[in-house]
C-alpha cells in the first residue's frame, strides 16, 4: 500500500524531530496533503495506526488538512481552483496552465510531551564522562 511508505516517511521525520527535542511522547502529527495526490485519508489513518505502536507516536492523533488544486493560466494569467480532471482555465478555456498547489505532502507540526521534571535523559547519561 502506497500510504504505508508515506506514513513511514512522515513518522521517521516526526520521531526524529521529537527525539532531538527530548520528547517522551508525540501526541499529534499534522500533515497537509494536496487534492491531486493519490493519497486516501482512510488508508493514511490505517497506516498510521499500524506503524505507531512501539514508537514515540503510539496513541498520537494524525490530523490531515486537504488543500485544493490551484493553477495559473499561461495564456491569460488567471489563477483559479480546480478539480483533478478539469484543469482548463475558466476565463479563456486554455490548457497551458501552471500548477501552483495541489501536489503537496508536508508535515505542518508535531505536538510533543516533554518530561515533566525537565531533565534531559541524554544529559544524564553523559554525566559519567565529566571527570
Ligand atoms: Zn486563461
Amino acid at each position: 500500500m502506497h500510504e504505508m511508505g508515506i506514513v513511514s516517511g512522515i513518522l521517521d521525520a516526526s520521531i526524529g524531530a521529537a527525539e532531538r527535542s527530548g520528547a517522551i511522547r508525540i501526541t499529534e502529527v499534522s500533515v497537509t496533503i494536496g487534492e491531486l495526490t493519490e493519497i486516501v485519508d482512510d488508508a493514511l489513518h490505517f497506516a498510521f495506526d499500524a506503524l505507531t505502536p512501539g514508537t514515540l507516536a503510539e496513541g498520537a492523533t494524525l490530523t490531515v488538512t486537504r488543500v485544493g488544486a490551484r493553477s495559473r493560466c499561461g495564456d491569460c494569467g488567471t489563477e483559479y481552483e480546480h478539480g483533478r480532471f478539469d484543469v482548463s482555465c475558466p476565463a479563456c478555456g486554455g490548457y497551458a496552465v501552471q500548477l501552483l498547489q495541489g501536489r503537496e505532502l508536508s508535515i505542518d507540526g508535531v505536538e510533543i510531551d516533554l518530561p515533566e521534571d525537565g531533565t534531559d535523559p541524554i544529559a544524564q547519561t553523559s554525566d559519567a564522562s565529566q571527570e
